[in-house]
Order: structure tokens, then sequence, then C-alpha cells
């Protein structure tokens, strides 16, 4: 995923829209220049309604492991640090489409749920910047943040996750409210397993699976290695 503010990022590369020819970021998706500062930014085309995946891991997704040599290696080691996000497992993942170039904001309009995908929290309208809520994303130190939205938190901090989720769970919650009534273009690319335990949930309200369980520990890393 890409970044916060210029001052917490080292130089951001370019690339194409275009090199995204089966994106697992929604279809209705493309890539923009949002400032000098903040680089780029991935915004809608059409209408994604309240309740659509806009992001799915796909098995095409870079993985980089603890201890993989790429991650310190110095031709390398600027775009995962910036582009890469901390899975539970404590694994980077790397989005290989425009999904890495979504932007942080503390008042996003997707968010990841437990199932690890995002959801449109509400209505993104055309011509709308997509942004996410890095707070999951399991920081290994806090970020700076001048998303301009009146809830700026100011800093994201590593333990947003904790002091937080109830109120992301509700936010998710009322989203998945309307999975089922709206058209979901990135479905096949989750599996199946996950796509199972997400409709079990939409249809009977049981096994709701918790943004908590996005929650990586820094620490743990530290004591395995
Ligand atoms: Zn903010």
């Amino acid at each position: 995923m890409s970044a916060v503010s210029a001052e917490s990022l080292p130089r951001r590369l370019t690339f194409g829209a275009t090199d995204c020819r089966h994106p697992m970021i929604h279809p209705h998706t493309e890539l923009r220049k949002v400032s000098d500062d903040i680089g780029h930014g991935v915004f809608a085309t059409a209408l994604i309604p309240k309740g659509t995946m806009v992001y799915v891991k796909d098995e095409l997704e870079l993985e980089f492991h603890p201890g993989d040599r790429r991650i310190a290696d110095p031709r390398y080691a600027d775009i995962v640090e910036t582009y890469a996000y901390l899975d539970p497992r404590g694994v980077r993942i790397l989005s290989w489409d425009n999904a890495r170039y979504v932007n942080h904001c503390c008042e996003p309009n997707t968010m990841s749920t437990g199932y690890n995908f995002e959801v449109a929290l509400r209505d993104i309208q055309p011509g709308e910047q997509i942004t996410d809520e890095y707070g999951l994303f399991n920081l290994a130190w806090e970020l700076r943040c001048c998303c301009g939205a009146p809830g700026c938190r100011g800093i994201v901090h590593p333990d947003d996750a904790d002091n937080l989720a109830d109120q992301w769970d509700v936010q998710l919650k009322d989203a998945l409210s309307t999975y089922l009534n709206v058209h979901q273009p990135l479905l096949p690319c989750m599996d199946l397993q996950t796509r199972r335990s997400v409709m079990r949930y939409v249809k009977t309200g049981k096994g709701y699976r918790s943004c908590r369980a996005l929650r990586f520990r820094h620490d743990a890393l530290a004591i395995s290695a």
C-alpha cells in the first residue's frame, strides 16, 4: 500500500495505470496523481456501492517472509517498506497492481475486514479517491498523517488497532450488511474457504471475524527470529 505523507516516505516510483490488466483492486478504479507531496492515489471511475469488495488478496501478490534477503536488499528495501503491508503472520505483502497506491485516511471509505479483503464503508462516488485505514496494516512505527479529514488523528500509531478495533468493527459490520445486495466483481479472486466464511456471516449473522484477526505483534517476530 502507499503513503501517508511525504515526510514519512522515501521517494516514490511511478508506474502507468495500464500496467494492471486484471486488477485485484476493484476494476472501476484508476491511478491518478494526487499532489507532489502525496504522490499517486487510486480513484473510483464509477460508483462503488457500500459493501463492495474493493481489494482482495490474490495468489499473484508478492510475499516477503521474515528473513527474506530482499527486505534488506538496498535495491528493494525502499519499495517493500513503502508499498507492502504486514499480514497477521508477519509476512509483508506487496500488491502487484494499483492496490499498492491506495492512500491512508483517518476517515477512509474502505477498510480491511478480518477476512483479508477491503470493503467499501459507504458509497464511493466516481472521481473520489479510494482511501484505507493503515492502522490495520501492523505498522512498525508511527506515521505522521496529513489526510485532512475532520477526524484526522495526526499520527497513525502502531497500536491504533488495539484501541480502535471495536469502533472499526461497527463500521465493517455496517458495510457487510449490504454485501449480498451489491455486485462483487472481485469475488472470483477470493479463495473458497474465505468466501464460505464471509457468506456464513452475512447470511446468518454468526461467526463474524473481527478486524483484530489482522493484528500481528512485532515483538513476536523479534522473539521468533
Ligand atoms: Zn489523518
